[in-house]
């Protein structure tokens, strides 16, 4: 049995998979951001977890997939935590000793979607996960792309506008800033006066009843604009045959994705005209972290 551990911006995800990477037990828990010590919260939360595990199981692997940049068994960088590294090694083997690999989450999240998703019949596609930010994987004939010296692949951070909001990494304008959900989340609130602790579900239940208010339709029609251009910037880059949208964005199908759809097939944007990738939702939601945690084990995972 393996252990799949998903540190999320907001949210930590941990799964029991068995051989076929199919997740058996779940537990999961908010990061609330207003918390003194994050970093403790975390380590409390997953020390607990893999404890209460263990004494039904063995487990001969933790994989772990955090937001941030992974580096000698750390993670640096998790900018939307506001953590500048968190040794998420020696935290697990507080209470585990056995193999143990880290990795990004969105590659995770990537290499899920690729093995049993969205993308398992492409050689050459993009996943990009919408959440609190947004991360991406890339898939060049089958192989996922690994950053090597510096973070990269880092699709989120990709600059829209030169002059733009301000983001958690410190540049300006980076497509995330306007396209992840937590900043789409933020301006509906903002917008339409609503609370600021509203919960996901009524959230989409306001959504599906004012859909046809212009000034819902307003931020709408902005955000998958600027979706639209991120998305131009890696087909033209990437190539790719496939391009599969995941994170929290897979619970607003009905509002953004039909209509990103339907602004999509108006071929506005993209370099090659005649022939456009197909767009997905992924289809493991947000349980794709976990799975993907455990697999790949090598520096360019095959397939
Ligand atoms: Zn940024």
């Amino acid at each position: 049995m393996k252990i799949g551990i998903d540190i999320g911006g907001s949210h930590i995800g941990i799964g029991l998979l068995n051989e076929n990477g199919k997740i058996i037990k779940k537990y999961e828990i908010d990061i609330n951001n207003k918390e003194n010590n994050i970093a403790e919260f975390i380590e409390k939360y997953i020390i607990e977890i893999i404890k209460k595990i263990q004494i039904d199981y063995s487990i001969d692997l933790i994989g772990i997939a955090c937001a941030g940049t992974p580096k000698d068994g750390k993670i640096t960088s998790i900018v939307n935590l506001k953590l500048e590294e968190l040794d998420i090694t020696s935290i697990i083997k507080k209470a585990y000793n056995g193999q143990i690999i880290v990795r990004n989450d969105a590659k995770c999240a990537g290499l899920a979607e690729k093995t049993y998703g969205s993308l398992k019949k492409y050689n050459d596609c993009v996943f990009l996960c919408l959440g609190t930010g947004i991360g991406g994987s890339v898939f060049i004939e089958n192989k996922q792309l690994q950053p090597i010296r510096y973070p990269a692949f880092e699709i989120g951070h990709m600059i829209i506008d030169k002059n733009g909001e301000l983001c958690n990494c410190g540049k300006r304008g980076c497509f995330e800033t306007y396209c992840s959900i937590k900043r789409l989340k933020n301006k509906l609130i903002q917008e339409l006066g609503l609370n600021e602790e509203i919960l996901a579900k009524d959230l989409l239940e306001i959504l599906n009843t004012k859909k046809e208010e212009e000034k819902l339709q307003k931020i709408i029609k902005e955000y998958i604009n600027n979706l639209i251009i991120g998305l131009s910037n890696i087909i033209d880059i990437f190539e790719p045959e496939a391009i599969s949208l995941g994170g929290s964005f897979v619970y607003f199908e009905n509002i953004l994705y039909k209509q990103l759809l339907k602004e999509y097939t108006e071929r506005r944007y993209a370099f090659n005209k005649e022939e456009l990738p197909e767009l997905k939702l992924a289809t493991l939601g947000n349980d794709a972290g976990i799975i993907g945690a455990v697999l790949g084990t090598g520096p360019i995972a095959c397939f």
